[in-house]
């Protein structure tokens, strides 16, 4: 009975290869593959279509791309968080062409005084640090500077002194002949008078800043830079070409107030041809060509010192200028 049973059974297995060739049964299991997109696994398992398998690890999403047809290099993007101490790799997603701009901020101390934060009193944005680094910068410029003729005669060009953080500017016409040796803002004999016209106000030279429109020697005889009464104030043409660079320091240091010596920088800054004694007295609105100011400067003219050296009956009236200055600001005479 056992023999006969094995013998039924043997001739069913011939019957059913002898109607399946070999060549058909590889062929069909290799269609099954493919489309399972697993090629390297077993003909038994059935793997569900790429699309449907959620993706429950790093290594089955790493299989299954490896094994899509017409794969196409992977892109990933790896973030590291140091909080967590974990490397996020995420596949698929593009890699970005430019690097991303990574603002970081510096953590403030709690509680520090304004005055300790470096910034101007006056509102200016820019800390004591960047003002002082941006006109260093200017400084450089100025003193490499050949922009009109007068770059071809300076003995050294003067961009300007004081405190970056100023509350007060005082803008003369240009560098004299001291000026012009020592690279350095109203150091001869009207200089000495200005230092008199701070002080009578309260204040120390080092705590305003002190420029002019024009940053080299206009002088009237070129040839001859050693004479003495060599000089003349800037032309137009002069003062179009360097008031930028005043316009930029005033844009830096953002005083309260500037104040205009003589009548050559109250009509360039006021923008206004009348005389020097038509525009003093009173505050004005800076408004400059180059730059724009986040907020309102007041500018006042008065008298250049100079010209009070030579006309000593003026002081008066540049006294009654500085004390408007000082009513503004809160400035109080010192106490003799
Ligand atoms: S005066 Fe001003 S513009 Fe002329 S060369 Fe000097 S810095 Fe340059």
């Amino acid at each position: 009975m056992a023999d006969k049973s094995v013998r039924a059974l043997a001739a069913e297995l011939k019957n059913f290869l002898s109607a399946h060739e070999e060549e058909d049964f590889i062929s069909a299991a290799a269609t099954n593959q493919a489309a399972a997109g697993f090629s390297h696994v077993k003909a038994d398992v059935q793997a569900p279509p790429l699309h449907t398998k959620p993706a429950h690890s790093v290594s089955e999403q790493v299989l299954y791309q490896e094994a899509a047809p017409a794969p196409k290099p992977a892109k990933k993007a790896v973030s590291h968080s140091p909080a967590q101490d974990t490397l996020t790799v995420v596949f698929g997603q593009p890699v970005p062409q430019h690097p991303q701009t990574i603002t970081v901020e510096k953590p403030q101390p709690a509680g520090t005084p304004a005055a300790e934060e470096n910034v101007s009193p006056a509102g200016g944005a820019m800390t004591t640090e960047e003002k002082t680094a941006a006109l260093a910068e200017l400084a450089a410029t100025i003193k490499n500077c050949s922009r009109c003729p007068l770059g071809d005669t300076r003995l050294n060009a003067v961009p300007g002194e004081g405190n970056v953080n100023a509350r007060l500017m005082f803008v003369g016409e240009g560098p004299g002949y001291d000026e012009d040796r020592q690279g350095r803002p109203f150091v001869g004999r009207a200089g000495q008078l200005l230092d008199k016209m701070i002080a009578a106000m309260g204040l120390k030279r080092e705590e305003v800043f002190i420029a002019n429109i024009a940053k080299c020697h206009p002088m009237v005889d070129p040839q001859h830079p050693e004479k003495h009464g060599n000089d003349r104030a800037p032309n137009a043409q002069e003062i179009a070409c360097c008031r930028k660079y005043l316009e930029k320091q005033i844009s830096i240091i953002m005083p309260e107030i500037v104040v205009a010596l003589g009548g050559v920088s109250a009509k360039a800054l006021i923008a206004d041809a009348k005389s020097l004694g038509a525009l003093r007295g009173k505050f004005y609105t800076l408004s400059l060509d180059s730059v724009s100011l986040p907020r309102p400067v007041k500018i006042l003219a008065t008298f250049h010192p100079a010209a009070l050296l030579r006309n000593p009956g003026w002081k008066k009236d540049a006294w009654a200028d500085l004390q408007m200055v000082m009513a503004h600001m809160g400035l109080k005479a010192p106490s003799k």
